[in-house]
């Protein structure tokens, strides 16, 4: 019965004792993207087939390849998204914000689903945080949602390379498809079978290929950056400019295609050598086109995605700290079941305060609970007998150095007892000490 016990290929579970380093990535890109304006979007997990099939293109591999397409009791095909840029714009166009207040600035965190080949950091479920933002087509909204980027990893201590091209529009780039055509046509018996495939439909795609003939064949392939109309020239050299003017640094990689077809003009990655060779953490780029290509008004867009699997990896290689782990404040045990109760007692009042608090649940024996509390990490620690209910008066104990503090028990219940205010007082001088030291 594996299969019960297993989950499927290319899923990975967050565990406890894990998932305050997702909670702490998710909030601070969210934070910062709310300082550039950019709220939260929610939109389905699935979508129609068709959605992505026009969006993220019928030639790619994504599409060709990738997607969990299926057939609902209604007969319509519906596809697990692939990515959110898809979704997000569908969500756009419907609920008509695109002829509101522009630019319209929108951010996510979703799962996504591609069928592949499960490897590290690349899942077949797997998280993003992206953005997308509509309506500028100037170059200062690609330096912004760029620049974005660069403060999230510096605040997240991630040490990555931003690598910049423009691809161009559709005019200037029908020019170089056809240079690029002719480039690999000449070779074409030595391509590999899907570049022999993609060479007709889709000629970029090839310089993606990861076969070694393939790639050497790249080798001394034209560069879109040759073959740039004025328009595209002049918006690639704003942006630029507007990156130097923002001190971002930059190399130009003439390579970056993006796999997906409804790039135009500016592209983007940021890549990082800390998870093995090169790999790319977050890409995007400009969309000109696919609002209006999905039913849209005639509008531009922009945006990026990151994976959050690989960005936490990074995080993990650079050493970031992840803030916000959570500490268990106090363990109240207890010996009897009126020593239970006032143990119930006590854990209350250090919730309410927000403390996490715990008293024993299983019914196992004071040095059993001891051991526990050690377990958690518990900052206190209190043990509860018939002897302290009589005395009115139980030890707290500070686990680290061992200090202990007499506190007050009240027979009333509905007047606090005094552990709050001494682990209060405590932490105060926690901190007094701390400040001492610096
Ligand atoms: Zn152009
Ligand atoms: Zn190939």
């Amino acid at each position: 019965m594996a299969i019960l016990t297993k989950g499927p290929r290319g899923t990975q579970d967050v565990l406890p004792a894990q998932s305050y380093k997702w909670q702490y990535l998710e909030k601070k890109v969210m934070e910062i993207a709310g300082l550039y304006g950019f709220r939260e979007i929610r939109v389905p997990t699935f979508e129609h087939t068709e959605l992505f099939n026009r969006s993220v293109g019928d030639t790619t591999d994504v599409v060709q390849k990738e997607m969990y397409t299926f057939e609902d009791k209604g007969g319509r095909s519906i596809t697990l998204r692939p990515e959110g840029t898809a979704g997000t714009l569908r969500s756009a166009i419907e609920h008509g914000l695109l002829g509101d207040a522009l630019p319209v600035k929108a951010a996510y965190l979703l799962s996504a689903f591609r069928y592949e080949k499960p490897q590290a950091g690349r899942l077949r479920e797997f998280h993003q945080f992206g953005v997308e933002m509509l309506g500028s087509p100037a170059a200062a909204s690609d330096a912004e949602v760029i620049s974005m980027v660069f403060h999230m990893f510096r605040e997240l201590g991630i040490e990555a390379q931003l690598e910049l091209n423009s691809i161009g529009c559709p005019t200037c780039r029908a020019r170089y498809q056809k240079a690029l055509h002719d480039h690999f046509a000449a070779r074409r018996e030595e391509l590999c079978d899907t570049c022999k495939d993609r060479l007709e439909r889709n000629p970029m795609r090839l310089l993606d290929c990861k076969s070694p003939i393939c790639q050497q064949i790249g080798e001394g392939a034209p560069m879109m950056l040759d073959f740039l109309c004025e328009e595209c020239t002049d918006h690639f050299t704003q942006v630029k400019a507007r990156l130097d003017a923002m001190g971002i640094p930059y190399v130009i990689n003439p390579k970056i295609v993006r796999g997906l077809d409804y790039y135009t003009k500016t592209v983007f990655e940021f890549v990082t050598d800390k998870i093995g060779a090169q790999s790319t953490i977050c890409a995007g780029g400009r969309y000109d086109g696919l609002i209006e290509q999905l039913g849209g008004p005639s509008l531009p867009g922009i945006g990026f995605a990151m994976g959050l699997e690989r960005i936490l990896m990074t995080m993990e290689a650079c050493g970031s700290p992840f803030p916000g782990q959570p500490e268990c404040m106090a363990f109240i045990g207890s010996m009897g079941d009126a020593a239970g109760a006032k143990a119930a007692q006590l854990v209350t009042q250090l919730r309410d305060e927000g403390f996490w608090a715990e008293c024993d649940t299983m019914g196992r024996s004071v040095k059993a609970q001891m051991k526990f509390a050690n377990k958690l990490g518990a900052r206190f620690s209190a043990i509860i007998g018939d002897s302290e209910l009589e005395a009115g008066t139980v030890k707290l104990k500070k686990m680290d150095d061992g200090t202990v503090t007499e506190i007050r028990l009240n027979a009333d219940p509905s007047e606090p007892d005094s552990l709050v205010q001494a682990i209060y007082a405590s932490r105060l001088e926690d901190v007094a000490g701390a400040l001492k030291d610096e």
